[in-house]
């Protein structure tokens, strides 16, 4: 009930837009590297300097206008400049339905060949994150396109969908980030319960550590981490062919052992206004990360919002016919 009252709020483009008006001023800094890219190749270079890398993602949900994916699309080649410019060690995140992949699909494309075509003349990586069901597939589609151009590409298998395991053997030869799933997803396609979910994702990754070019282990739950190092010590496979993955701002203690430890760590490093649908996710997977920034987040204006949110929510499950939302 309460991660599907954060992911419905994550959900909402009133209270998105809202929070953007606000920018980072509610403290969400904590988990935000900075609103521009001079602030976000700072966090970059303070995170490389500890032996950490960084995947950079540019905020930005609910992308309806050509405009707006247009301006994405130029944010990223700048950040992409920047990164080269400034020699940080960092790649890119992005999310397709940032460049319009609700839009038109070829619209998107020829945005995502522009972003992959640029990096690539750096030897810049670029990651496709996955996001809800519904964009699995084009997403998948768009990464076949451009990597029979470009082999500076890769994505996301997330372990609660019932075809993880089909989609890592057809991607094995890709860099891929393994995680256990963000979004609300019906039962006909994936995993509801926990546990299943966590089997899966040890499953999908000890596979790809064993079959795959590089695994990307994006998880802040200790006891996966404390499994893998066993694993890969078991079977005698090499730190260059993992690295552990968390988001900026989280359980850094453990991001810091894990990199002092020798271990490949890549901090994934958010930036931007847009910050509102990525942190409601957050606290869907993890309600106790509110403790992480109550105190700076929450004050008496987004209190405001979270309660005609939460009113908004429990209204909309009384009145909903039934269809699940994701
Ligand atoms: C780098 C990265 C990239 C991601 N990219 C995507 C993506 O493209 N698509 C997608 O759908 N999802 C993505 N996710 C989100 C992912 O799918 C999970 O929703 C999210 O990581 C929560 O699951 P978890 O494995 O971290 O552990 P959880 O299942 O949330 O937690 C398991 C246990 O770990 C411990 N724990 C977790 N968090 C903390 C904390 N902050 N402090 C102390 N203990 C903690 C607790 O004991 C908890 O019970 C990404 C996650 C990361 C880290």
């Amino acid at each position: 009930m309460l991660r599907d009252f954060f992911i419905g709020l994550s959900q909402n483009q009133f209270l998105n837009s809202a929070a953007k008006k606000y920018g980072l001023k509610m403290g969400a800094q904590s988990v935000v590297a900075g609103t521009n890219i001079p602030e976000v190749i700072k966090s970059i270079k303070e995170l490389n300097a500890q032996g950490i890398s960084c995947t950079v993602d540019n905020l930005g949900e609910f992308v309806f206008k050509k405009e707006e994916a247009t301006e994405a699309k130029d944010q990223i080649l700048q950040v992409i400049e920047a990164i080269h410019e400034n020699k940080v060690d960092a790649h890119i995140s992005l999310k397709p339905t940032q460049l319009g992949l609700d839009i038109e699909y070829d619209f998107c494309l020829n945005n995502l060949r522009e972003i992959v075509h640029r990096a690539n003349e750096y030897g810049i990586f670029i990651n496709f994150d996955m996001e809800d069901y519904g964009h699995l597939q084009p997403s998948f589609d768009l990464l076949d396109e451009l990597s029979r151009e470009y082999d500076n590409v890769g994505t996301v298998i997330q372990a609660y969908f019932y075809n993880a395991q089909e989609n890592l053997e057809k991607y094995k030869n890709y860099r891929l980030r393994i995680v256990k799933g963000a979004y609300k997803e019906p039962e006909e396609y994936a995993y509801q319960d926990k546990k299943d979910i966590d089997n899966n994702f040890i499953k999908l990754i000890e596979w790809h550590l064993l079959n795959g070019k590089f695994t990307s282990i994006a998880t802040h739950d200790h006891r996966v981490i404390n499994h893998v190092k066993e694993f890969v010590k078991k079977n005698d496979i090499p730190n260059d062919k993992f690295e552990f993955q968390m988001l900026y701002g989280f359980r850094k203690d453990l991001q810091l052992k894990l990199a002092s430890e020798g271990y490949n760590f890549c901090t994934y490093v958010p930036f931007g206004n847009d910050w509102y649908g990525y942190f409601m996710r957050r606290l869907a997977e993890r309600p106790q990360n509110l403790n992480l920034v109550a105190k700076q987040v929450f004050n008496k204006k987004t209190n405001t919002m979270i309660g005609l949110a939460a009113s908004a929510f429990v209204l909309g499950r009384m009145t909903k016919n039934g269809k699940k939302k994701r």
